[in-house]
């Protein structure tokens, strides 16, 4: 070996910064839009109503590009695992197999198999894990939201921020949803809570307890996605907001900015954001969107333009709060590639890669506490340190916590514990609520043999 190639091999960085181009995949590659204009494509309403909502559509879509196994893949799932209902808007659709050249019968069958898009989407019975498919400790609401709401629909966790949940519905159903308790339509496994109040009466019970708790200062407003709600009435809810003196950050939750771009370019939309971030500044109050990329594929030339478009009409900033996933970007260049994208193309902040949490049927999905401190020391030094995304465990009963800042961990059962600084809105006279240890655990087929052993024992199965 040459002195010149054992300096190039050491100076080689393990990851290799490359600034990418974003493209807009050509949606006229799938047969059931080949004759779809620009003008379709770019109108709200148009992807509103040729989302891909169900097996017969996808096959309308895609055809015999994709092999009937898939579709019976597809077909199982929905009847004996997923949590969510199919809802894939046109956006979304297109960014799978993005380079993908259909050439024939049954040709794009591997490449959709393999798509990290698809599969958090539509996600098939092959892809889950039939060893635990569900984590014993996996729950319907996992993060207890719904035992610390102060209103129906207003979680109260943290001492100083709420969570809003506006409306139960999106314009994009992701298969790993936290909130498949209550977000969506109920599947054969799955039946949906429903909210019980009108939702008029429920947001002034809302604005009631804000208007009574000082001590709330950062309001969370979300859903589902507040993209489905028609604009007057989110207008006149953040206006509410806005004349409360405590408030003083707001952060819109909307996957729509990636899933439905369309939806935050219409006219309307933006001359509303534009007066309400016009209110807020004038008030000293922050107003963000949160939105939810997992994949560098999904941040395309439409949605760096949406996210301008909100940043011109007066919005402080728009940031990324992704998803862990394995198949999907639970690797280091994948979670740096996404990151790079959302910041030098489409001016979105990568923030948080949440773990995702433990819902039924998500062990394949999800990745151990270990293998998340490892992704997060990867990814550190190479994004500017105020755009480089914590990696957080969501812990029951206890809130994000970076995943560095386990107390103590079992690595054989997978049984991490956590500890806390403040109360939650149930805990408010409960001595113990700062001393105890919570507790967060690992998928199973990550443990050692040992760890597996003792599941098979005491998983109750
Ligand atoms: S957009 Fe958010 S709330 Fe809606 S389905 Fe996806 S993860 Fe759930």
């Amino acid at each position: 070996m040459s002195i010149d190639t054992i300096r190039h091999e050491r100076s080689e960085q393990p990851y290799a910064y490359r600034r990418a181009e974003l493209v807009e995949p050509d949606w006229r590659r799938f047969p059931g839009w080949a004759g779809v204009t620009e003008d379709e494509w770019r109108t709200a309403q148009w992807q509103r109503s040729h989302c891909v909502k169900n097996v017969r559509q996808l096959r309308e879509l895609l055809g015999d590009l994709v092999d009937d196994r898939f579709y019976a893949d597809l077909e199982r799932d929905q009847a004996e695992r997923a949590t969510m209902s199919m809802l894939v808007p046109p956006q979304m659709m297109n960014t799978m197999m993005p380079a993908a050249v259909p050439a024939g019968p049954g040709s794009l069958t591997e490449a959709f198999y393999a798509d990290p898009v698809r599969h958090y989407m539509i996600p098939v019975f092959s892809d889950r894990r039939t060893d635990w498919p569900s984590h014993p400790y996996a729950t319907r609401d996992s993060l207890h939201e719904q035992d610390m709401w102060v209103a129906e629909g207003l979680t109260h966790r943290y001492p100083t921020k709420v969570l809003a949940e506006l409306l139960p519905t999106c314009p994009q159903y992701c298969g790993h949803c936290t909130r498949m308790d209550l977000v969506g339509n109920s599947t054969p496994v799955i039946d949906k809570h429903k909210f019980l109040i009108k939702p008029v009466d429920r947001l002034e019970a809302m604005m009631s307890y804000l208007r009574t708790t000082p001590a709330v200062r950062d309001v969370v407003v979300s859903g589902g996605d507040v993209a489905n709600m028609p604009w007057p009435r989110l207008e006149a809810f953040l206006d509410s907001l806005l004349e409360i003196e405590n408030i003083r950050d707001i952060r819109l939750a909307t996957k729509a900015l990636v899933g439905l771009p369309q939806h935050w370019l219409g006219d309307e939309v933006r001359a509303g954001m534009a007066r309400v971030a016009g209110v807020a500044r004038a008030r000293g109050v922050s107003l963000a969107i949160h939105t939810h990329a997992n994949h560098a594929n999904s941040i395309t030339p439409l949605v760096a333009e949406a996210s301008a478009a909100m940043l011109e009409a007066g919005v402080r900033d728009v940031r990324n709060q992704g998803v862990l996933l394995n198949g999907v970007n639970a690797d280091p260049h994948e979670l740096l590639d996404l990151s790079f994208r959302l910041l030098d193309g489409a001016q979105i902040m990568p923030y948080y890669f949440y773990m995702c949490d433990m819902i039924p049927f998500s062990e394949h999905w999800r990745v151990s506490v270990a293998d998340a401190q490892r992704l997060q020391h990867h990814i550190m030094g190479y994004l500017p340190g105020f755009a480089t995304p914590r990696i957080v465990c969501d812990v029951p009963f206890v809130g994000k916590r970076w995943v560095h800042q386990v107390s103590s961990y079992d690595t054989e059962r997978g049984i991490s514990y956590w500890t806390k600084n403040y109360r939650t809105s149930i805990e408010s006279t409960d001595p113990d609520a700062l001393s105890r240890t919570y507790e967060y655990y690992d998928p199973i087929h990550t443990l050692p043999e040992a760890g597996r052993a003792w599941w098979e024992q005491h998983g109750g199965r």
